[in-house]
């Protein structure tokens, strides 16, 4: 066959958990806890199963789980979205991207994105035939390359795509960069795609700047979040963006081909738990824990590590211990050490290697205890 994707293989999420299975390495790899969700959430879920909740789903998503997702977002960013015309529950954050990416990037179209980046972007934009520019973020802290980031902006740029707090760096946008984008987008008719998945994950006592906040940019913008990541259960694959009602139009235009709609029961049940804001209010100091004590353990350990703003993943260095591929590296550390983590130059579309290693903290602490010692032998 014609590949219409030459370059991609099995996503790394896939080869690293299928390979620390197979080795019975611990799995600090894909992103997901390895702790149990929420019982009342799942009691909830349950509930609405048996009481017969088992059909189609309205396809823009269930309305009263619509209407907590705008209260949420009013409570937290102080605004309010249209739960009719504006949001819209998508089966997991994924979908949601490559729908708002379908909906708009046309054959020709350039769509910058900021390397390293998660793995699903490059390949939905160029199924649609468009070109990924792709910019790397600067530093340890990775911050975006705005003077390049002006200079690559053309008259086919069509979308931009950011993520914050971010995937793998862990680090976050402040308000100033916040600020450079509006400067650069405002007089633009350049789309944005905000993948916020971690939004409630994020350290320190720091604001997450939700594009939601900003009247110049949200107007153009996709904003996208995951209740995989704020409730534990990726599994579920339940999302949703908020976008204008022209956005969010063109949007559900793609969604209803897709997927037509997300899970009944899991609609109903997470309308219900959304009503309790502790339920994703507690999370920044629930992961800041975890976080705080990976660190701790990790500094025991020859790894370098390196910041971490938000979102559960941490990065560690090797670079002075070893020339070895991260991608090789990894590989080695998963069956000799018995730990799996995600080399990060799996997030490049050329792999542009800096020996550097991804580690998900989203784990039980006797996990990451466990894992730890293992990397104490290294
Ligand atoms: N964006 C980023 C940055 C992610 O890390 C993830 C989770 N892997 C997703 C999107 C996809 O989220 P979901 O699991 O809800 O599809
Ligand atoms: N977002 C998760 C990660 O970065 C994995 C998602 C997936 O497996 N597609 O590890």
């Amino acid at each position: 066959v014609h590949s219409k994707l030459p370059w991609v293989g099995t996503t790394i999420f896939t080869v690293m958990s299928r390979m620390a299975q197979e080795v019975g390495a611990i799995s600090l790899s894909q992103g997901a806890p390895d702790f149990a969700c929420s019982p009342e959430l799942i009691d909830l879920i349950a509930h609405y199963m048996k009481m017969g909740y088992n059909q189609y789903a309205p396809m823009e998503g269930l309305l009263a789980l619509r209407e907590q997702i705008a209260s949420k977002t009013e409570r937290c960013y102080g605004f309010a979205p249209d739960p009719v015309t504006e949001v819209t529950v998508t089966t997991g954050a994924t979908e949601g991207l490559f729908a708002a990416i379908t909906a708009v990037v046309r054959p020709g179209d350039e769509v910058i994105v900021f390397e390293p980046c998660y793995d699903s972007y490059i390949p939905a934009i160029e199924l649609c035939g468009g070109k990924a520019i792709r910019l790397s973020l600067e530093g340890e802290t990775y911050r975006i390359p705005w003077q390049q980031l002006k200079q690559a902006i053309t008259s086919r740029t069509r979308l931009l795509i950011i993520n914050t707090p971010h995937n793998p760096t862990g680090s976050i946008l402040r308000k100033p960069d916040i600020d450079q984008l509006t400067a650069i987008l405002k007089d633009s008719d350049i789309f944005l795609i905000s993948d916020e998945v971690y939004e409630h994950i994020i350290f320190d006592g720091e604001p997450h700047y939700s594009i939601a906040r900003e009247p110049l940019l949200r107007e153009r913008s996709f904003i996208m979040s995951s209740f995989g990541k704020t409730y534990h259960a990726t599994g579920w694959k339940v999302g949703y963006c908020i976008a204008p009602a022209n956005l969010t139009k063109e949007l559900r235009k793609v969604h209803q081909f897709l997927v037509f709609s997300t899970h009944t029961a899991t609609q109903y049940a997470l309308a219900e738990y959304l009503k309790k804001p502790e339920t994703y209010e507690t999370l920044p100091d629930f992961y800041q824990e975890k976080r705080d004590k990976f660190r701790q353990m990790m500094a025991q350990t020859r790894f370098r590590l390196l910041p971490c703003s938000g979102s559960y993943f941490q990065l560690g260095s090797y670079a002075h211990l070893s020339d070895e591929a991260d991608a090789a590296y990894a590989t080695r550390l998963t069956k000799e050490y018995g730990v799996a983590t995600i080399p990060v130059s799996a997030f490049y579309k050329e792999a542009t290697d800096q020996r550097v290693l991804r580690f998900c903290f989203a784990k039980k602490d006797e996990t990451l205890e466990k894992a730890v010692e293992r990397l104490m032998r290294i």
